[in-house]
């Protein structure tokens, strides 16, 4: 039945982790996984999260199905990390929120809804470029995708006269995919003053913003400045989806702890809401995993454990920034043709390099130096064991 089948290509970024691990040179950096390292290139794992997977084991928890929108205390207390507890739309029980399979599922259950009870033909607009999943989930979803313009390569750094004319352009009443705080994959995010002026288009057009806020806190090592547009655009008065992720925040990748919030008009719609994305839910996962939940919720209302993820928050993306300055340090230190300041100017996990193809090839065949095809990688993945080595490759690939 299945001989016209026609072969998918690799996914991009699972290849490159297989041609990295079978890379035997010791000098292989891997700068192309989204995940935390710490210095030594090891996965860290938070240890209010041991704390908390301590608690949990000792307190004999039996193993019952969640309800369909998850498990409540955890919900709650992402919501309110999102928005602030003294948030109008959490006073005013408009916000709904499901549990989901970390930042995919919540996206894809976003997609569904709004699939279902958004106008038909709506499209979705994403950023150019974007997280390479969303085109594939919107799409999967029956959504169309149309790209706004966001990266400007002569300046590697935001296009926003581009971004409001895409807005501007775009049929009204479109959803609008941002990316809430350290975009992925380049790094590269508006001001305060930017994000005034895009919603002030998306108002005018009636557009409706779809947030992926997938690095809360580790793009400023601050969880309220990094959902400062979020809580911006409901204070506007705009009605949005969330989807939100744990994976990185609190290093729960493989747990799959995620959640997707629509902020609604009142009480009344979230119900109309709530009832039919418990439907779109039930057929998908029927009800979501505990055991990561159990953990995220554990930490977030317990205020020692709040308060000291914020400390290994402002931790991991301390660590990130130090290496971003060492990085741009010696490139100067080098004399590497080219404008370098976006290293440090650029934030979150990632920056945009600005190596074509070729470049990023040559990196990976002659240094070892592994990294997507987009010339994006992984501060996360430098070290001060292999910055040396990975600013003197991109030394190399520039003047030659
Ligand atoms: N959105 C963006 C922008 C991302 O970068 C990621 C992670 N790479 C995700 C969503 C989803 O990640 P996860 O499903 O692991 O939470």
């Amino acid at each position: 039945a299945f001989a016209d089948v026609p072969l998918a290509p690799p996914d991009a970024i699972l290849n490159l982790s297989t041609m990295y691990k079978s890379d035997t040179s010791d000098q292989k950096v891997d700068l192309g996984v989204g995940a935390y390292r710490d210095n030594d290139g090891k996965p860290w794992v938070l240890p209010v999260v041991r704390k908390a997977e301590k608690q949990i084991a000792d307190a004999q928890l039996e193993h019952e199905y969640l309800p369909i929108a998850g498990l409540k205390s955890f919900t709650d207390a992402a919501a309110v990390l999102l928005l602030g507890s003294d948030n109008p739309a959490i006073v005013d029980q408009r916000v709904v929120s499901f549990q989901t399979i970390s930042g995919t599922g919540a996206n894809f259950l976003g997609a569904t809804f709004l699939s279902r009870f958004y106008p038909k033909g709506t499209l979705v607009l994403l950023s150019d470029p974007t997280w390479a999943n969303h085109k594939n989930i919107f799409n999967s979803a029956s959504l169309e995708t149309q790209d706004y313009k966001y990266y400007d390569p002569a300046t590697l750094g935001l296009d926003l006269a581009g971004m409001l004319s895409s807005l501007q352009d775009a049929p009204s009443g479109s959803i609008v995919l941002l990316h809430a705080c350290a975009h992925n994959p380049t790094g590269v995010d508006p001001t305060q003053e930017q994000w005034k002026r895009i919603a002030d288009v998306m108002q005018a057009k009636g557009h409706f913003p779809f947030f992926d806020c997938a690095y809360q806190g580790f793009a400023s090592g601050d969880l309220d400045r990094d959902a400062f547009a979020i809580r911006y655009f409901i204070e506007r008065g705009f009605e949005c989806s969330i989807a939100q992720s744990f994976a990185k925040n609190l290093g729960l990748y493989g747990e799959r702890v995620g959640c997707y919030h629509v902020v609604t008009r009142n009480a009344a719609v979230a119900n109309q809401v709530r009832s039919q994305i418990a439907r779109a839910s039930r057929a998908i996962i029927s009800n979501p995993p505990l055991y990561g939940a159990r953990v995220a919720s554990t930490v977030l209302n317990s205020p020692t454990l709040l308060a000291e993820w914020k400390d290994s928050l402002r931790f991991m993306s301390g660590r990130i920034l130090d290496m971003r300055a060492e990085l741009r340090r010696l490139m100067l230190e080098k004399g590497t043709p080219g404008n370098w300041d976006h290293i440090t100017s650029q934030i979150g996990m990632f920056t945009f390099t600005g190596l074509n193809p070729e470049q990023v090839n040559y990196m990976v065949k002659k240094h070892h130096i592994y990294m997507t095809k987009n010339g994006r990688i992984s501060m996360a993945g430098l070290s001060t064991h292999n910055v040396q080595h990975v600013a003197q490759a991109i030394d190399d690939v520039v003047r030659n």
